[in-house]
């Protein structure tokens, strides 16, 4: 059961304390607060956890402050949908708002190389307008001798050549807790020139201490990718844990699913899910087609198979975009042959703009559609 506190309520109030102190009287059942970041306000919601079918719904809404209790089900508690169409979905961070209706291009590069590269990349980015990358420090390797990543070295200069490039937000994965750690220390030592989006690999989405970790702290949202060998259900559960220690701020990306059957692209495309994520939960949904696809291929019609699959996934709705771009592909360190050429970025991002209004016009048409029904 979820209790949603007026937006007025916070910690210091009397209501809340009072809300507060009838729920811990509640036999076998705890409470877990929950604090969501708006852009003008933090919303204070409560977990009712334990067997809450015995509890009326009306006595709670009755508690100082309450503005509306809801039942869920059992699963995706926090980051779920429960047909209640009211509850907030999306945040704001550093600037840079991400919600179910918003679309931003986080191009980049999946590792970083050299501070060159990085700038190479940063400026093309500011000229074609845009906030939000992705810049690889720490890799999850498959072969323990392949380049691991810069890791901590290379941030400061990740860090202050984003803030010079206008850059708002970037995606950059983690592998242990402690890397949050060293990010958050970098970025107070640079003075907070950009911001983090802290990304949950494939191969982590079921490190479970990992995510308890990230959520432990709302400070970064997270970009949490599905499991490449796991259904879907399994990978949306697993972002619930983030939520559950306290961070909801989590932006959910399809990657592909390993299987042969999706030859000859290195996973089989799974873009379909797209509207099937924002049904079952409140999360802004992303596709990364270089994992998914993984080649440069492209069809008779001179269009990249990744172009294909990027447009699939936003004519489909999807909020977010995470692309491997190279400055060098031939000289990348990680996944040089899936990665874009900066000579591409304009006509990606054309081609992707061109995707979009076409899902727009397909949502207008839709509610065309139910209003004459
Ligand atoms: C990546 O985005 O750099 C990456 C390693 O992706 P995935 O975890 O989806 O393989
Ligand atoms: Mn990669």
């Amino acid at each position: 059961m979820i209790v949603i506190l007026g937006s007025n309520i916070t910690e210091a109030s009397e209501e809340y304390q009072l809300t507060l102190d009838a729920l811990s009287q509640l036999p076998g059942i705890t409470t877990r607060i929950h604090q969501i970041q708006g852009a003008q306000q933090v919303l204070t919601e409560l977990y009712l956890i334990g067997d809450t079918r015995k509890l009326s719904a009306e006595d709670i809404q009755a508690l100082p402050g309450v503005e509306r209790v809801i039942r869920v089900s059992e699963e995706y508690r926090i980051l779920g949908r429960h047909q209640d169409g009211q509850r907030t979905s999306g945040f704001h961070y550093n600037g840079v708002a991400f919600s179910q209706d918003t679309l931003h291009v986080f191009a980049g590069l999946c590792a970083v190389d050299t501070p060159e590269h990085v700038e190479l990349m940063l400026k093309a980015l500011r000229e074609h307008g845009q906030v939000c990358t992705r810049m690889g420090a720490y890799k999850p390797r498959t072969n323990p001798y392949s380049f691991q990543g810069h890791g901590k070295d290379c941030l400061p200069y990740v860090f202050d050549l984003a803030g010079r490039y206008g850059i708002k937000v970037i995606a950059m994965e983690v592998t242990h807790e402690d890397q949050v750690d060293e990010i958050h220390e970098c970025l107070e030592q640079t003075g907070r020139p950009t911001g983090v989006m802290l990304q949950i690999g494939t191969r982590n989405t079921q490190n479970f201490e990992l995510l308890k970790a990230v959520g432990r702290q709302r400070e970064y949202p997270v970009l949490f990718k599905r499991g490449f060998g796991i259904t879907l259900n399994e990978s949306l559960n697993a972002a619930e844990y983030l939520a559950s220690e306290g961070n909801s701020q989590v932006i959910f990306c399809l990657r592909g699913v390993k299987t042969n059957m999706g030859d000859p692209h290195r996973n089989l495309v799974d873009f379909s899910h797209v509207p099937v994520v924002k049904r079952l939960t409140r999360m802004p949904v992303c596709v990364d087609p270089s994992h998914s696809v993984g080649s440069r291929e492209r069809a008779p019609d001179g269009i990249l198979d990744l172009m294909h699959a990027t447009a699939q996934g936003v004519v489909a709705g999807a909020n977010m975009v995470l692309v491997d771009f190279n400055t060098a592909p031939a000289k990348a360190l990680v996944d040089g042959p899936q990665a874009l050429l900066m000579s591409e970025l304009g006509w990606f991002l054309e081609d992707v703009a061109l995707a979009r209004e076409c899902y727009e016009k397909r949502q207008a048409l839709s509610q065309r559609r139910l209003h004459s029904d």
